[in-house]
């Protein structure tokens, strides 16, 4: 059988479409999801994420505020920006835009946003909620490559997934995903012997590197799902383009599925912002509408 080359784009589409028509649903009994997104300093990279986060999220129905706070905004002002925000409840979800100008502490900032409405899911208490299985806001990156893999593999259970990448963002919870969707899930980093026999053992490799093309053929069982995270500028002649941490042409004819870069995880971590934000504004509400009586509003594993 031909490889399948998954498509990102429709498949956030869909997801889109689900938040928006949740959306509309929630309108009626008076709720606008918000989402407020925090931007420290004009990293131009950071400028167009956030215009786009703020795009979607229009298109979906979220009511988005934009604070835009000069690069030299100390901590102090941060995080009382923060708790104003943790404090108004018409706001239902926080994410600061990273990565933060070098005089403010991160990690503090990420922990000072309350846990329910952390839609990028950072905070320590739903890092930890993830690792011990527990249906959390969860990162959305992972969450949208689990959700690439469930329409492509169905079942996940029992298949053994080589996660490349040990980051906070993206390796360390997709590998929580993973094992929560029951594969058997072994991680790799930089220091990792034997990179590329482990690789070929998977029946799943998800590559967050960072690296341009580290991954061809020669590390991939035949008939392998790939899911590729990796965006890597690189330069051919006079021209730029984005590659990923695969060699997708190399990888193409061994695998059974594969998403390209760009198309494949890029749109979807956009689209898992905007359902963490709407699972975040059910969890909110007072009659503490609960994971199991909306399994929508869920971890993206069981949704
Ligand atoms: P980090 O730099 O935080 O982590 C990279 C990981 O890769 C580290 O764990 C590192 O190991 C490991 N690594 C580096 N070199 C090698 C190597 N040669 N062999 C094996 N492992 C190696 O990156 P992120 O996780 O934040 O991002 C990874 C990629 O995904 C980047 O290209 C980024 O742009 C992209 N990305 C894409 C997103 C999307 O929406 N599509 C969202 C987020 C990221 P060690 O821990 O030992 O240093």
């Amino acid at each position: 059988m031909s490889p399948k080359i998954i498509d990102g784009k429709a498949a956030a589409a869909r997801v889109l479409a689900e938040v928006k028509s949740q959306v509309q649903a929630m309108e009626t009994e008076g709720i606008t999801p918000a989402l407020a997104v925090v931007l420290v300093g004009q990293d131009p990279a950071s400028q167009v994420y956030v215009r786009n986060k703020v795009l979607r999220a229009e298109e979906c129905g979220i009511r988005s505020l934009e604070h835009k706070l000069p690069a030299e905004t100390d901590e102090s002002a941060l995080l009382a920006l923060i708790a104003q925000l943790n404090a108004d409840r018409d706001v239902h979800g926080i994410l600061v835009q990273l990565p933060l100008p070098g005089h403010i502490d991160e990690t503090r900032v990420l922990q000072a946003i309350d846990p329910l409405k952390d839609v990028d899911g950072f905070h320590a208490e739903n890092v930890g909620g993830l690792s011990q299985g527990r249906d959390v806001l969860t990162p959305c990156t992972p969450a949208g490559c689990l959700r690439l893999l469930h329409d492509t593999c169905g079942d996940l259970a029992g298949l053994h997934a080589v996660v490349i990448g040990r980051s906070n963002i993206v390796g360390k919870p997709m590998a929580a995903l993973l094992l929560k969707a029951h594969c058997t899930v072994t991680v790799v980093h930089s220091r990792s012997a034997n990179l590329k026999e482990l690789c070929r053992q998977a029946d799943i490799v998800v590559a967050a590197v960072g690296r341009p093309r580290l991954v061809d053929a020669d590390w991939l069982k035949p008939g392998a799902v790939v899911i590729d995270v990796g965006i890597n500028r690189i330069s051919e002649g006079e021209r730029s383009r984005l590659v990923g941490d695969v060699d997708f042409d190399s990888a193409l004819p061994t695998v059974s599925a594969i998403t390209p870069v760009p198309g494949g995880v890029g749109p979807m971590t956009i689209a898992f912002l905007m359902k963490n934000t709407l699972t975040a504004a059910r969890l909110q509400q007072p009659a503490s509408v609960t994971f199991a009586e909306h399994p929508e509003a869920a971890c993206p594993s069981i949704s």
